[in-house]
């Protein structure tokens, strides 16, 4: 199986989430990494034991990328296309998809082969079903889910073949664009996580989650309460409306546990909760428990981390 992976470039740096799809390729045949105009990127991608096709196209311009991604899988006979579940992965992969006349199965968490075809993992309904799917169509194209596929290890550089579409097929022309100016967190790449709930009662107290997160080095993270109760802003939202995360760790505090909370952080190697309801839902997808209030716990877990220190 010939599967194509296109290769999202943010600020010179490539995506985590197109190695983790370009992760999955690999598992599933032969695999071919797509970095549309950067010969530095195309550069970096090829240590991750794909070659690399880098394609003299603008590359904020959607059409001039699937152009590109059109002529490779044709040039390559590729069988599949994957892009990253992000924002403009989910952008670009209905257009290919409807353009090849094919289906688009979005927020992969897992691929298998079944003859011929790919049999498709994916949580529905706010993660409270797995699904399994096929694409019917010749091309399959899907986006992949973060977190779900550990990125490629590095290594010697493959080869960078670079690849001139021609006229393409534009329908978009970008006049502008804006950069939104937000707090950077990076949730989706963080190894630690400190997640703090409703259970944390206030903006006070919600500094408790803030400082344990400092002395473990960790990222932090929060329900949709603690964002609506302005406690911390939007970008640290978990979730099924926030950010998918797939930490080592992941410790929720103060937190109960609903689906749509625990949908994205399900990736967590490693769940602690700290909740003072045993009957919590957040226990039975948490690795380990600890059943009290919160406000005395992290001030003694900050205590004998600073010590181990
Ligand atoms: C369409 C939709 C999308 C949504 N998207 C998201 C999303 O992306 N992310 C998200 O988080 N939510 C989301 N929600 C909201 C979600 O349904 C829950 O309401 C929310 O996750 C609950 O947050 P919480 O656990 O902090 O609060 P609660 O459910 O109120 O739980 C608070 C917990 O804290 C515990 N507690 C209280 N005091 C203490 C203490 N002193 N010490 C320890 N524990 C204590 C309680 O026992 C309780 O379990 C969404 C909802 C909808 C409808």
């Amino acid at each position: 199986m010939e599967i194509l992976v296109y290769i999202e470039v943010k600020e010179g740096e490539l995506v985590q989430g197109s190695l983790e799809a370009l992760a999955a390729a690999k598992e599933l045949g032969n695999a071919t990494a797509l970095v549309a105009g950067d010969a530095d990127a195309a550069a970096k991608a090829a240590v991750y034991g794909a070659p690399v096709v880098c394609a003299k196209v603008d590359a904020a311009n959607p059409d001039a990328i699937l152009g590109a991604v059109e002529a490779v899988c044709k040039a390559k006979n590729a069988d599949a296309v994957f892009f990253a579940g992000t924002q403009w992965g989910k952008d670009l992969a209905p257009r290919l998809a409807s353009r090849a006349k094919t289906g688009c199965i979005t927020d992969v968490t897992g691929m298998e082969k079944d003859g011929d075809a790919i049999l498709y993992t994916r949580p529905a309904f706010g993660g409270t079903v797995i699904e399994k799917m096929k694409n019917h169509g010749a091309l399959q194209v899907c986006t992949i889910r973060s977190g779900s596929y550990s990125k490629p290890e590095a290594g010697a550089p493959a080869s960078i073949e670079e690849c001139d579409p021609g006229e393409a097929d534009i329908r978009v022309k970008v006049l502008e664009a804006a950069k939104e100016i937000t707090e950077a967190v990076n949730l989706e790449g963080a190894d630690i996580i400190v997640s703090g709930g409703r259970g944390m009662g206030s903006k006070e107290d919600f500094q408790l989650v803030v400082e344990l997160a400092k002395v473990l080095g960790a990222t932090v993270g929060a329900s949709r309460p603690a964002i609506e109760d302005g406690w911390i802003s939007r970008a640290h939202q978990v979730g099924q409306s926030g950010k998918i995360v797939a930490p080592k760790l992941y410790i929720a505090c103060g937190i109960s546990g609903a689906m749509q909370h625990i949908s994205g952080a399900i990736g967590s190697k490693y769940i602690v909760a700290i909740n003072k309801d045993p009957d919590a839902s957040i226990f039975s997808v948490a690795d380990l428990g600890l059943v009290g209030d919160a406000k005395q716990i992290i001030p003694l877990l900050i205590e004998e981390i600073k010590k181990r220190k």
